[in-house]
């Protein structure tokens, strides 16, 4: 099946690690503080001119804040940010849209604090950082009112100063959106791996083909002519955890799982899972399916048999029972199993360490 493929593939993405968006967004500041710099000179604001090379010195050590600790690097950019609109408005008057960067910081600080807490660093602190958001936006607002900006800005000049603020912050919000989204869907998709695959054995796991057979991505759907699915089931491997430990019985399980994981990669029809315990499965679809899955069972089953595992200064060899059921005509996925599972218990009633099959061939 051609899942397999897919299978012993990492699924994840690299994360999006805090230091990864705190370099981008360091390097944002830096553009936009030295054009505001370049803005002010102009204007003759030195004042400004002043506060924005400080800011951009702030921003430089983000670099190298950003890896010792993002939180405190979090609340000096916050804290540039509303110290930098404040003085602005003090100087240039409400006109120029300085405060709309205070509306960039809440959505800002929750997000660098979600990415900081995962890098197992300290807080960010979201909630306070948020208050003090909204009082600078109340002294901003009556400074823009009662009080006369200290330089006089054309109106021509304020208004494309407030429309290029605007936008910038609107693109802040676009970035810090874009990036948040992206970071859900990393982290739900490593759920659903975690959820999905067994941890010991790597191999897919029993939600995995409840997943797949919900999707009709396998069974008698689509056209496929023939369907197989193989139980298999170590022998007496409660002994061996009695006897060895339960650590040896683990790498005893990842064994069967390698030879099981081989064979699904190398036959492109053929699909294998860990079931629950120390029961596995395979699935084979296609033209002879069954008889293909006869011959691998028992390929398997030689080759298990073969095998010795190492644990301690133990040689450990295990067997196992195969039931394997066919269908040339559509059947529940339900009623393969258990027909499998009654081809096993007749295995194990009659000696153990065989297969046996049956197969339901299409009506004449
Ligand atoms: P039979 O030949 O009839 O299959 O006998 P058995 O001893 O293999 O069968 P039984 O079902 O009685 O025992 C299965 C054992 O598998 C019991 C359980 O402790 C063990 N087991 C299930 N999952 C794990 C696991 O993840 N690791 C280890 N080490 N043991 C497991
Ligand atoms: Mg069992
Ligand atoms: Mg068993």
């Amino acid at each position: 099946m051609q899942e397999n493929v897919k299978l012993y593939q990492p699924q994840v993405e690299a994360m999006t690690t805090t230091k990864e968006w705190g370099v981008r967004i360091t390097e944002m500041m830096i553009v936009a503080h030295t054009s505001l710099l370049v803005f002010f000179f102009m204007l003759g604001v030195y004042p400004m001119v002043a506060v924005n090379t400080l800011s951009l010195a702030a921003y430089f050590s983000g670099f190298f804040l950003i890896r010792k600790n993002a939180g405190i690097y979090m609340e000096v950019l916050v804290s540039e940010v509303l110290i930098h609109a404040t003085l602005a408005i003090v100087f240039v008057g409400w006109s120029c849209g300085f405060q709309f960067y205070a509306f960039s910081m809440i959505p800002a600080v929750f997000f660098a604090d979600h990415t900081i807490r995962n890098d197992g660093q300290p807080t960010a602190h979201p909630m306070l950082f948020s208050a003090i958001v909204i009082v600078d936006f109340w002294f901003c607002r009556f400074i823009g009112y009662f009080a006369h900006p200290i330089y006089e800005v054309r109106s021509e000049i304020a208004f494309w100063t407030s429309t290029f603020n605007g936008t910038m912050i609107l693109l802040m919000l676009l970035l810090f959106s874009t990036v948040y989204v992206r970071r859900i869907l990393e982290i739900e998709n490593e759920l659903v791996t975690n959820a999905e695959f067994d941890e010991l054995t790597k191999l897919p796991n029993r939600h995995y083909l409840d997943r797949l057979l919900d999707e009709n991505q396998i069974g008698m759907a689509g056209g496929i002519e023939e369907f197989s699915i193989a139980i298999l089931d170590i022998d007496n491997f409660k002994k061996v955890n009695d006897r060895f430990g339960h650590l040896a019985g683990d790498q005893v399980l990842k064994k069967l799982a390698g030879i099981l994981a081989r064979a699904a990669n190398d036959n492109e029809d053929v699909f294998a899972a860990r079931w629950g315990g120390e029961e596995f499965m395979l699935l084979a679809t296609g033209n002879g399916a069954y008889d293909k899955m006869i011959e691998l069972t028992e390929e398997v089953r030689r080759e298990l048999e073969r095998s010795v595992v190492h644990f301690d200064y133990w040689q450990i060899v295990v067997t196992a029972s195969i039931g394997v059921s066919g269908t040339e005509r559509p059947r529940n996925f339900k009623e393969m199993t258990e027909e499998a599972d009654k081809c096993l218990y007749e295995a194990k009633g009659s000696g153990k360490n065989k297969v046996i099959g049956a197969k339901e061939r299409k009506p004449a």
